[in-house]
């Protein structure tokens, strides 16, 4: 037993390289749909080999905590993983961000307090900014898991006086960090503590819930800043390595996410588009005519079509009607038609949103296209059906410089021959716009639930022959 211990932590430079590695191939496996349980498992391992290395690095009584933590962690994970339902995912993935926060201050914390002599300048601003950032992390991530699960403690807040206590909470969080930095007062540390986990809160607060995904992302990132400030702390050099590999990827994802939405990240973090609906483009206020059609003729057309696209939506992740699309496409498919899918980068609530329902649904990938690989097909398509999106087909985001989301790449459904949209009203999506697409000739609502319509035209296939 010593001997292995020996040997793992003589070594254990050496398997946190080999950690690293894997971390990083992980990520590239996870970039496509194909190669992502790869990628997953390349993690697993990635992280099996940082933990047992980690475990024989530490001495005593110690191990018998780690051993405690990781049973409980694991039994908590593994539940969690079998209970969770898909539509909860964004707010689940926003609770663990927040306790990588809470472990970054936990961390920060054990240090300080047991230090038996004083730390130097580098190590104190190590020790202060990732206590600061893990706490903002666990805080603002606890504040976005209850806006997005909808609870009655999280709600927006709005006013004049929302800006000066968040500049005032800051700068004190500021000030009593440079006190602890410069005399190394415990006390100035806790109360850093403190202001940055208020500070957390109170950021997040004013931001809308439909911006939530954003922000998770965001806090993505910064867990990982924070698990590779510590990494520092510790000396650990997995902990910076793969700290730094999330606080990158989650940044570029955060980038990514505010390009396809034609929005920055300073407008989404300090205000904009948020829960409140925003004006729309021109909109003289007349009544606008629409047509609207049933289940029964949208599953006729579609089955008489040669080429067919689907555009899922949010709405398709708030029905869970994946299963049923999955029918209605293989369904479509004996029929002899050609069916794909087309999924524009922010359709739904989170980054991959659709890609992960369709998944669940079994829908093979080669069907499944991005914007940029599909939209050069809408002009040779026969018919599209739109299933609960909207702000991703709006039009006025190419032909309306007015409309606030002027700029925004969308999916070019209009240049198909015929539309059928699926929602249950008239009404706007997250960015509160009208959508001129509806009030098109060639454009059929049909108005329903998606889960609910979409068996339906299904039914009306099987039964229908033709
Ligand atoms: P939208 O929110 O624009 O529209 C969804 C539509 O689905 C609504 O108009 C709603 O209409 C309909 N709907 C809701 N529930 C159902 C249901 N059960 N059955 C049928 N229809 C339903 O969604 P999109 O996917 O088109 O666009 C996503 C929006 O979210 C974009 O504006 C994007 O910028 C934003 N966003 C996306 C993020 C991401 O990472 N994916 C992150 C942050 C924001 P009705 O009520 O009439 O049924």
């Amino acid at each position: 037993m010593s001997d292995l211990t020996n040997f793992i932590a003589t070594n254990a430079d050496w398997f946190y390289l080999a950690g690293a590695i894997l971390f990083v191939l992980t990520l590239r496996g996870l970039s496509s749909p194909k190669t992502a349980i790869r990628g997953n498992r390349l993690g697993m391992v990635a992280m099996a080999i940082a933990v047992i290395t980690t475990f024989f690095l530490a001495e005593g009584p110690i191990m018998w905590m780690i051993i405690g933590a990781m049973v409980l962690g694991a039994a908590v994970g593994i539940w969690k993983s079998k209970t969770v339902a898909m539509t909860q995912m964004p707010e689940t993935v926003a609770l663990m961000h927040s306790l990588v926060g809470l472990a970054a201050v936990a961390i920060a914390l054990a240090t300080v307090l047991h230090s038996d002599q004083e730390y130097n300048t580098v190590t104190r601003l190590e020790l202060f900014i990732g206590c600061f950032i893990g706490a903002i992390t666990f805080s603002a991530s606890v504040f976005a898991f209850g806006k997005l699960a909808a609870k009655s403690w999280a709600k927006t807040v709005n006013g004049g006086w929302v800006k000066p206590v968040q500049a005032l909470l800051f700068i004190a969080m500021l000030g009593f960090g440079a006190v602890y930095f410069i005399t190394d007062s415990l006390t100035a540390f806790y109360v850093m503590t403190v202001l940055a986990i208020a500070f957390g809160w109170m950021w997040i607060a004013p931001i809308g819930g439909g911006d939530m995904p954003v922000v998770v992302s965001l806090l993505n990132s910064f867990s990982g800043w924070a698990a590779a400030g510590i990494g520092f702390t510790l000396g650990n050099s997995m902990l910076i390595i793969a700290g730094s590999l999330v606080g990158s990827s989650g940044a570029i994802l955060s980038y990514i996410m505010c390009k396809a939405m034609n929005r920055s990240l300073i407008n989404v973090l300090f205000g904009g588009m948020g829960s409140a609906a925003v004006a729309g483009g021109a909109d003289d206020g007349a009544p606008k005519n629409y047509k609207s059609g049933s289940a029964e003729d949208a599953g006729f057309l579609m089955s008489n079509a040669s080429d067919v696209i689907i555009v899922p939506g949010y709405g398709m992740a708030q029905g869970r009607a994946q299963n049923a699309v999955k029918e209605l496409y293989e369904l479509l498919k004996e029929e002899g038609v050609n069916v794909r899918f087309a999924i524009h980068p922010v359709a739904g609530r989170m980054p991959g949103h659709m890609n992960v329902l369709l998944a669940e649904a079994d829908v093979p990938y080669d069907d499944i296209l991005e914007m940029d690989e599909i939209n050069s097909d809408f002009p040779s398509t026969d018919v599209v059906l739109v299933i609960g999106a909207n702000d991703v087909v709006n039009p006025s985001a190419k032909d309306d410089p007015t409309s606030p989301i002027f700029g925004m790449p969308i999916l070019e459904v209009t240049k198909a021959q015929t539309v059928m949209v699926i929602k249950r009203s008239m009404s706007t999506g997250y960015a509160g716009l009208d959508n001129s697409l509806f009030y098109m000739d060639k454009t059929m609502m049909i108005f329903g639930d998606a889960k609910k319509m979409v068996e339906e035209m299904v039914r009306s296939i099987n039964g229908g022959g033709h």
